[in-house]
């Protein structure tokens, strides 16, 4: 088999991985291995390749439980026969596994979040584009909101707003599934909606009670 560059990187990186990880007994993988998962945290984040959930957290292997979709939206509880990623992942992490926090992880320069706020992107281009216009959908009641409240900001504002407006939306999303309403009923299951800034590294997070927000 003949490697590009890009790929070569991967490989390298790999053994360089095995090498500090695997070449040696009692590893962190050994024991993760030997007891199985048992991660606390479920995070929701973006596919985008500059979140790094376990970097940002500087957590372990084993430590969190991740699930990633464009613009990290939550889709609302749907009772019907199709495939829904977000919720089957959702469901193993609350039902299967004894998560105590479900941490939906935006982010500043979200992609996605721009493409609905500009509205020229050919992303939301529903002929061509069909599996992601049909997913930022999830994002439209943020959209809404952040033209209804905010028609006079100025772009940056309204992608900024529109990313911290669409955390709360799928944050209510999250509360729609019965069993993660069952588990917040029995107290072992904290939701929270986070929000990172790929400029600066700091977390902001969603004061539910209030509805503003806080520096972590
Ligand atoms: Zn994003």
């Amino acid at each position: 088999m003949v490697f590009d560059q890009d790929i070569k990187k991967l490989i390298t990186g790999n053994h360089k991985f095995k090498t500090k990880f695997f070449d040696s007994k009692n590893t962190i993988f050994n024991e993760l291995v030997t007891f199985g998962q048992k991660p606390k945290i479920m995070l929701v984040t973006c596919s985008d390749s500059r979140i790094d959930p376990a970097m940002i957290f500087n957590c372990q292997p084993g430590e969190l439980f991740v699930v990633r979709n464009i613009a990290n939206l939550i889709p609302p509880y749907e009772d019907n026969d199709t495939y829904h990623g977000t919720s089957a992942a959702l469901e193993f992490g609350t039902c299967f596994l004894d998560i105590k926090h479900v941490i939906i992880l935006g982010h500043t320069n979200c992609g996605g979040i721009r493409s609905l706020i500009e509205n020229t992107n050919q992303v939301l281009d529903k002929k061509n584009y069909s599996f992601v216009a049909k997913w930022m959908d999830l994002a439209k009641p943020a959209y809404d909101q952040v033209m209804a409240k905010y028609l006079h900001a100025t772009l940056e504002e309204k992608i900024i707003l529109c990313e911290q407006y669409a955390l709360i939306n799928s944050l209510q999303n999250l509360y729609s599934f019965p069993w993660i309403k069952r588990h917040i009923d029995n107290h072992d299951l904290s939701l929270h909606a986070w929000y990172f800034d790929l400029t600066t590294g700091i977390i902001h997070a969603h004061d539910q009670l209030k509805n503003h927000w806080i520096t972590l």
